[in-house]
């Protein structure tokens, strides 16, 4: 019997990772969208998706799916080629299984006219928990370019302390900077101080900021307020890690000079590989339910 056949449409460095351990699990990948020297030679290349869409058993779409409107999120293919998604949704197979990450109002309802489903990975609580360490790394590396002096002897704010915000306060708690962790749930600010870190109410933030030359924001609300930055020291830094358009007042830091980064895609950015591997370890467990197995 043959392996099956996956298609990986688009997608950046992490597909790459992603299609070369796909392939060497066996599974036949076709890549439509995605060109590099770096795919494996087992990996297909196909040159017009036509060629390898319509015998995939399950295709593999970017993280976010698309970039601007209905385009496809691309980096690796001619810039000059067309990546309008309406050309290759009409040409999925209905059974065909279709994984992606972050399908935005405009891609859901461009897959809803035609009735084809899709499973959002971004929406899988495995995927985020293993993402959170890339992430957590990726964080850890910009405040080292954006700061002035080390983290280890800094004294840190981590504004909540969920999957990636404990992740970062234990990297940056080794490192040797002084972490403060906030919550707003009081059991959470118990785990805290049972850590050894300082613990403080979200909704005090501005209570602490004077003291910290870092603050690392995980909460997608906006809790890095103009109170926040007013209250922050001179030269320290904003580090925003959550989901566009952030929680920071970006225009009100800039207006006062405070130096405010919104970093979002870490893994893929600063750990592809990791992220294209943790992405396979999320996607097999699917396929093998919907039967898609070598
Ligand atoms: P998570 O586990 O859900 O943690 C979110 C934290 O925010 C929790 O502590 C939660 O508190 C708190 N929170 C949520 N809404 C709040 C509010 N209105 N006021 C106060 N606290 C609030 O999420 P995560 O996986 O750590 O991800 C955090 C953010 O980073 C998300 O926006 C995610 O999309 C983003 N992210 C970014 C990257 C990147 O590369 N930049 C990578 C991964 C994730 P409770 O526990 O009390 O609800």
């Amino acid at each position: 019997m043959n392996n099956p056949n996956i298609g990986v449409l688009g997608g950046d460095a992490r597909y790459i990772h992603l299609a070369n351990a796909l392939s060497r699990d066996g599974y036949e990948v076709h890549c439509m969208f995605l060109d590099s020297p770096r795919l494996a030679r087992g990996v297909h290349r196909a040159e017009d998706f036509r060629d390898a869409l319509p015998f995939c058993a399950a295709l593999l779409l970017p993280t976010p799916v698309c970039g601007q409107g209905l385009e496809l999120n691309a980096p690796y293919w001619p810039q000059d080629r067309n990546r309008d998604i309406g050309q290759f949704l009409g040409d999925i197979g209905k059974t065909a299984l279709v994984l992606g990450g972050a399908f935005s109002p405009a891609v859901k309802a461009a897959f809803a006219a035609k009735e084809l489903r899709f499973i959002d990975l971004m929406e899988r609580d495995d995927l985020a928990a293993a993402n959170a360490l890339p992430t957590a790394e990726g964080a850890v590396a910009m405040a080292m370019e954006q700061m002035e002096i080390t983290l280890s002897g800094s004294r840190s704010c981590v504004v909540g302390c969920g999957r990636c915000g404990r992740v970062l306060a234990r990297l940056l708690a080794a490192m040797g900077s002084r972490v403060t962790v906030t919550a707003r749930r009081p059991g959470q600010l118990t785990w805290i101080a049972d850590q050894g870190w300082t613990p403080l109410e979200t909704g005090r933030l501005a209570q602490g900021a004077g003291e910290w030359d870092v603050v690392f924001n995980t909460v997608p609300a906006p809790v890095v307020d103009r109170r926040v930055l007013d209250a922050l020291g001179p030269g320290a830094v904003v580090i925003d890690l959550a989901s566009r358009p952030g929680s920071t007042d970006f225009p009100y830091a800039a207006q006062r000079g405070i130096t405010a980064v919104l970093a979002p895609g870490l893994p893929g950015k600063v750990a592809p590989k990791t992220a294209g591997l943790i992405l396979r370890d999320t996607i097999l467990p699917i396929l093998r339910e919907r039967g898609i197995s070598v």
